[in-house]
Formats: structure tokens, sequence, C-alpha cells
């Protein structure tokens, strides 16, 4: 499910993400065609025998809702869907500054067991060069909040080959995070991509493929030492050096979700702007199913992306697949 609004836009981001004070006043507009995809596709799913393993909350950056509307739509969730199910329930908190006790406390008592605050370096230096607008001690108050809520499995996502960063800034960056034990820790390598103010601006002194294999080497060591295991591994194009995204995690805390992404052993079912429905059969056969990309445009053309759902029955009776999960 995409929540596509963060209180600022990142330098390196290249996501459907709008930060503008006037595009976040659409949000309660944005939640309104959110929850009548939801529920076209509820109606789905219970038509076509399907069950829930995993939900993922990502973006954009979903706390960047109010505690108010947070508990609206994960209220709406648990009553469209039957999530008996469901093994884990996640939600993206990955800008620092936009964690409250409030909206934590709205997690758990929704049953969301992992959150994502994503710190990407802990270099005040370098969060500002990349348009973060948050600090290193902005991460730390968030995982402070974190722990004393309780019952939350936590990820963080670290990026190596940042402007002005170096094997000796990552190594510190990924020891204060090691120090905050996180359950998961995912670390990418930069990807430079269409769409990011660092295409159209500049990206400064960007470290050389060398200096990045040395952050990932660092990165493995550190991780490796602290008792974590790599479970999943993908590449995107544009990245430093060709080399690639890893998640860690600590054994058992393992992310059912990208597991499945990944290794595309489940459908994916899509909520949100630029939603991508992944419906899977036996056989390789594959159907997907796209949302509008825009915020504005996926709101227009809400009707359209519901009336689509019934396509995901159609998919599942025309391969005799009910009954084996979703
Ligand atoms: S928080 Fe994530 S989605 Fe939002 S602007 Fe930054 S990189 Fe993009």
């Amino acid at each position: 499910m995409g929540i596509p609004f963060c209180p600022t836009r990142c330098a390196y981001c290249s996501f459907v993400s709008v930060d503008a004070p006037k595009q976040l006043a659409a949000i309660p507009a944005y939640l309104d065609a959110l929850e009548r995809e939801l529920s076209a596709t509820a109606e789905a799913v219970r038509a076509a025998k399907r069950r829930i393993a995993a939900v993922y909350v990502g973006g954009g950056t979903p706390t960047t809702l109010s505690a108010a509307e947070l508990d609206r739509l994960l209220g709406k969730l648990r009553e469209l869907f039957d999530l008996s199910a469901c093994r884990e329930l996640t939600v993206e908190a990955g800008r620092p500054d936009t964690v409250t006790p409030e909206k934590l406390a709205v997690l758990v008592r929704r049953g969301v067991d992992r959150v994502s605050v994503n710190p990407q370096t802990m270099s005040d230096r370098v969060l500002e060069t990349i348009g973060r607008r948050h600090t290193a001690a902005d991460v730390r108050a968030a995982v402070a909040m974190v722990k004393k809520t309780g019952g939350l499995a936590l990820n963080m996502d670290l990026i190596a080959g940042l402007p002005g960063d170096d094997p000796g800034g990552f190594a510190s960056t990924v020891e204060e995070v090691l120090a905050m034990e996180p359950e998961n820790v995912t670390v990418h390598t930069l990807a430079l991509k269409k769409g990011s103010r660092f295409l159209t601006e500049g990206t400064g002194s960007l470290p050389d493929g060398a200096a990045v294999g040395e952050m990932l080497a660092l990165a493995r060591e550190k991780l490796t030492a602290a008792g974590y295991v790599p479970y999943y591994i993908y590449r995107q194009k544009f990245m430093s050096g060709s080399f690639e995204n890893v998640g860690w995690t600590k054994p058992g805390f393992e992310n059912l979700y990208n597991i499945c992404i990944m290794e595309e052993l489940r459908g994916v079912l899509a909520a949100g702007a630029g939603g991508s429905t992944k419906l899977t059969a036996p056989g390789g056969i594959v159907r997907r199913l796209m949302a509008p990309k825009y915020p504005r445009e996926y709101m227009e053309r809400i009707g359209d992306t519901c009336a689509a759902k019934a396509e995901i029955v159609r998919f599942y009776q025309d391969n005799e697949f009910n009954g084996k999960g979703s």
C-alpha cells in the first residue's frame, strides 16, 4: 500500500512522492480514494478465495500522515480484510523527522509489528548534502521512541556511495546503527535515477567504485561480526560501481514481504498511486495491473482502478489456482 507523501524531497529520490504544502493538503482526499481501492481489492480477494500473508505500507513516507490519519487507514485495513493468516504488518517510518510516540502507539494498537526508520547515513554533513532535512540526532531520537514503544521489530536502511561520504565515514555510520540494535539492516548502493534532483542539479563529489566497494566490504565485515546474516539481494539500474542492495537480518527476523518480492513466490496486491499489482500462477504465468502514477491522476481515475480489480477474480478463476495463498 503506497502513501506518496514526504515532509521534504531527498535529492537522490526518483519516487513519485510529493512534499509541497498544497500537495500535502490533498492527503485526506487521497485517503478517501485509497479506501475505495482497498474496499474493491478486499471484495476481489474474498471472491478469489485468496489469503493475505503480509502487509507492507510504504511510500513515500507513510508516517507523514498524522496519528489520526494512520489510525483511520489501518483501522480500515483491518475492517476490510481478513488478516487472520497475515504473518507481518510493516509500516515505513523512513524519515525520522515524522516519527512521534503518538503515531507509534497507533501502529502498535493496530497490529503493526515492524517499522523501518532510515538514516541512510549518520553523518550530518552528508545528510545535508542529500537534502534529507533531518539530523543523526533525529534518527537516534526516533529509534529511542520505537524501543520505548515496544513490540516493533526495527529495520534501518543505509546507502553506500553518497556524495561527500568515504569508507571511514560509512564504517562509522554502520557502527552507530549497529549500536542501536535493529533487527534488520538494509545496505543499499546509491542509484542515480531519472527524476532525482541529483541528475538535474548535480551530485557533488561522489565516491568512486573502489571506495564504494570498500564501504560495502566494511559493512559486510561489521554486520557479520555483529551476528547479522544476508537474506536477500537485488540490483537496480544506474547503481554506483554495479554493486547491489543487500538485506541483513538477525536470525529469525527475516522480513517475509521482502523475501516474497525478491523470489516472486506470491502475488502482490498493490493499492495507492503507482501501485503495481502482480498476479502469479504456476507455470510462470504473470499478470500485472498498474494504478495511475501521480496522486492527482490516481484520485481522478479511482473508479477505473477499482473496476480493474475484477481482473484479480478472473485471473485466479482462469488459472484454477484457488486456495493456495496470495
Ligand atoms: S523519504 Fe524516501 S520517498 Fe521520501 S523523498 Fe526521501 S527518498 Fe524519496
